[in-house]
């Protein structure tokens, strides 16, 4: 069976890299010409229901006209200004927002370009934070396996360093400290035993960590796993009790996918410092920010060199940020948490059928988070050329059948996704 889709482009095929395929065998790619709200459109004519908000960032959809309007607004006056010794409107009024809904506790805001970039920049304030109190043994950084963070380099060392590659890159990878992940699902009961290991990392290892960083809630592109509350309860408490920063990385669970705005809310533990991205500009381009608590920036901007080192070109775009502001206005104008419950009752409806299928390992749903893990990997190519043939836009990964579909999708939209993306899976027994 041939892998290529017709409306695939020559060019496409010879000079353009795509994520996570050969550069010289790449995996097929479809040719979209335009995309509105939960519809993306292929040249071709054909029309797809979208399950996975671009990697979960498109939460209001696509060519949605409040946000192009702010788009538009903002290009009339400027497009971008550097942010080193000047700032705008778009920035400050963002910004205020941010913190109105992040944790209590978040203070300073720093604007980075991509996710991965917002874990570096977070990392970089960890260490930093404990080198001008002198403290300068403390620069290695904890997390749990089968995490993911990003694919710069540093953010790719705290990766699960199976998924992650590790052994690729070997020592020119910083090597990390990493315990296994909680074992407790989400709605299991809590099993104690999921913190003997990181109890031991904390009391061995406390000497040389300047923070212990992890996904709350939701391990994304890592397993997709939802773990129980109750870890990042004594994450937490061991943070404080010998001294390691707390870094949330919110990238994938902010603005409101796990069914709050963001997942630290589920445990009630604040972190010192937090990433966020994604959803930041309601996936219209690339926007992300890292807030810290007064504390943290307090401490980093004393003693020498007294400033934080890191300044992108695209710091604070105010594209990027009259766009994320509109975005979250647009979320918080609307009872967004009905619809999240919507999509989580009718996703746990519709999944729970391939529960009782033997090559399914689980189902599992948390807010607009729908997974199906496999009990054997799947063949991506295969599997996403039959989804586009039913309408559907979905893009497994190892055994994980999963949608994240944008907040706008509709009853029936969803209802069509779920029934044609079982459809698939129930023919993945078939073929046994
Ligand atoms: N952290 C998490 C939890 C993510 O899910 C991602 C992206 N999937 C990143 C960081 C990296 O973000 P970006 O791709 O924007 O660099």
């Amino acid at each position: 069976m041939s892998n290529t889709p017709l409306n695939m482009d020559a060019f496409d095929r010879e000079h353009l890299w795509h994520p996570y395929t050969s550069a010289v065998d790449p995996l097929p790619v479809y040719k979209v010409s335009h995309a509105h709200g939960s519809t993306i459109v292929l040249e071709d004519g054909t029309e797809l229901i979208d399950g996975m908000s671009s990697w979960w960032c498109a939460i209001h959809g696509y060519n949605h006209p409040v946000l192009n309007q702010a788009a538009s607004d903002q290009l009339q006056k400027m497009s971008h200004v550097m942010f080193g010794g000047f700032t705008h409107d778009p920035a400050i009024e963002l910004g205020k927002l941010l913190l109105r809904i992040a944790p209590p506790s978040m203070d300073r805001i720093f604007y980075a370009d991509s996710g991965s970039v917002a874990v570096e920049v977070a990392l970089k304030m960890a260490v930093q934070y404990w080198a001008v109190q002198g403290k300068t043994q403390k620069q290695n950084i904890a997390t749990i396996r089968q995490g993911y963070h990003g694919d710069t380099w540093n953010a790719m060392s705290v990766c699960d360093p199976v998924t992650g590659m590790h052994q690729i890159f070997g020592t020119s990878l910083p090597t990390r400290l990493f315990v296994p992940a909680p074992e407790s699902g989400f709605y299991d009961p809590w099993d104690a035993a999921d913190t003997h290991e990181l109890e031991q990392l904390f009391a061995t290892n406390h000497h040389e960590m300047a923070a212990f960083i992890i996904e709350p809630i939701v391990q994304g592109a890592g397993g997709m796993r939802f773990y129980h509350p109750q870890y990042l309860r004594e994450l937490k408490r061991l943070c404080e009790q010998y001294g390691v920063l707390l870094i949330f990385d919110e990238i994938a669970t902010g603005f409101g996918r796990t069914g709050k705005m963001f997942a630290w809310e589920h445990a009630g533990v604040e972190p010192d410092i937090m990433c966020i991205g994604k959803g930041l500009t309601g996936g219209y381009m690339t926007l992300s920010a890292v807030l810290a608590t007064a504390q943290v920036a307090e401490l980093l901007s004393s003693g020498s060199p007294g400033v934080f080192m890191h300044g992108p070109t695209f710091m604070g775009n105010p594209l990027a940020c009259a766009v994320a502001r509109s975005s979250t206005e647009l979320l918080l104008a609307q009872d967004w948490q009905a619809t999240v419950q919507r999509i989580d009752a009718q996703l746990t409806e519709a999944l729970a059928p391939a529960k009782t299928w033997s090559w399914v390992r689980d189902v599992r749903v948390l807010g607009t988070i729908g997974v199906i893990e496999m009990q054997d990997p799947v063949d991506m190519a295969v599997l996403q050329k039959e989804f586009v043939r039913r309408g559907i836009w979905v893009r497994p990964f190892g055994r994980l059948v999963y949608i994240m579909p944008p907040y706008v999708i509709s009853k029936q939209e969803l209802h069509t996704l779920t029934r044609e993306l079982l459809a698939v899976v129930q023919q993945m027994g078939a073929g046994q």
